[in-house]
C-alpha cells in the first residue's frame, strides 16, 4: 500500500484495539497483518498528507518501507515483524543503498506545498456546529452516493445484520459489514425516526468525526490525506476546503 493507507490502519487501531470496547476480530486480523509501503516519490494535486501529521515517506502504521531508486527498489524494515519478513526472503543486503533511498525521500518531501497550519480544526468544528446555513452550502452539490467513505482508508462506519434461519440445521448468522455514514438510511432507527435526514448534518457528522472528535478522543486526525475522497467525489466536493472554510468560519466569528 501508500503511506497513507498505512496510517490508516494505525487509525483504525485506536478504537478497535485500544478503546473500552476492544475488538477481538479486528485484533485477530490485525495480528495477521503485515503492511508493506511504498513511499510517494512526489506530492500530487488532491493529497494532503503532510497537512495531518503524515507525508509521503511516512512510516507510521507499516511493517517495510519500499523507496524506489534509479534502477530499482530499497526496502527497510520498521518493524520487527517487518525484520522477520526481509530475513526470510533471499534479497541481496541493500545497506549501501540506504544513502540513496533517504536522497529520494527528502526529494519526495521537497515537492509538496507548505501546509496549512490545522490546529484550530477542532475548536472551529465545534464553533460552526450549530451553524445549518454553514453546512448547507457546503454541503449544497453533495449527491450523498458515499463514494468519499468507501474509498476512506479511515472509514469505519459499520451495520450489524442477523442474516439466515437460527433454528434451521444451518442456522443464522450475525454479520457485520461497513457502512457508510453519508447515506440517508445509516441513522435511521427502527422506529423510523432518523436524527440525520439531512444531507448537510451527515457531511458534517463525517467532517467532525474526522477533525473535531477522534482528535479529541485519540489525539490525530481521522484522516490520512490520502485525498481519495477528493478524487473520486462525482461533484468534486473537497474536504479540505471544508476545514479550512470552518476555521475561516470560526475566526470571522470570533473577530466580529
Ligand atoms: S463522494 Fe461527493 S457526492 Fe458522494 S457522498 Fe461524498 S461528498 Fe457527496
Ligand atoms: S483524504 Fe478523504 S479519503 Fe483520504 S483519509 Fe482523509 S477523509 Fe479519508
Amino acid at each position: 500500500c501508500r503511506p497513507f493507507d498505512a496510517r490508516g490502519f494505525a487509525a483504525l487501531d485506536k478504537p478497535f484495539l485500544e478503546g473500552v470496547y476492544a475488538d477481538p476480530y479486528y485484533r485477530a486480523r490485525r495480528e495477521a497483518l503485515t503492511v508493506v509501503s511504498l513511499t510517494c516519490a512526489t506530492g500530487c494535486e488532491t493529497c494532503f498528507c503532510h497537512w495531518v501529521g503524515g507525508g509521503p515517506t511516512s512510516p507510521v502504521g507499516s511493517d517495510v518501507l519500499i523507496t524506489e531508486i534509479e534502477g530499482g527498489y530499497v526496502l527497510q524494515a520498521v518493524t520487527p515483524r517487518g525484520e522477520e519478513l526481509l530475513g526470510a526472503t533471499d534479497l541481496a543486503d541493500g545497506a549501501e543503498k540506504f544513502p540513496l533511498a533517504e536522497a529520494a525521500r527528502k526529494a519526495a518531501w521537497a515537492s509538496l506545498v507548505p501546509a496549512p497550519d490545522l490546529k484550530d480544526a477542532a475548536a472551529s468544528l465545534r464553533a460552526v456546529f450549530d451553524d445549518a446555513a454553514f453546512w448547507e452550502a457546503e454541503t449544497a452539490r453533495c449527491l450523498s452516493c458515499g463514494a468519499c467513505t468507501y474509498f476512506c482508508p479511515t472509514c469505519y462506519c459499520f451495520n450489524i445484520t442477523d442474516e439466515g434461519e437460527p433454528e434451521s440445521p444451518c442456522g443464522g448468522k450475525r454479520l457485520r459489514s461497513w457502512d457508510n455514514c453519508m447515506s440517508s438510511r445509516y441513522t435511521r432507527e427502527a422506529s423510523g425516526h432518523n436524527p440525520r435526514p439531512h444531507k448537510f448534518q451527515r457531511m458534517r457528522n463525517r467532517v467532525s468525526h474526522k477533525f473535531w472528535t477522534y482528535p479529541e478522543n485519540w489525539g490525530s486526525f481521522l484522516c490520512s490525506g490520502c485525498g481519495r475522497c477528493i478524487a473520486n467525489c462525482p461533484v468534486c466536493l473537497d474536504i479540505r476546503a471544508i476545514v479550512l472554510d470552518a476555521v475561516a468560519a470560526a475566526r470571522g466569528r470570533a473577530g466580529a
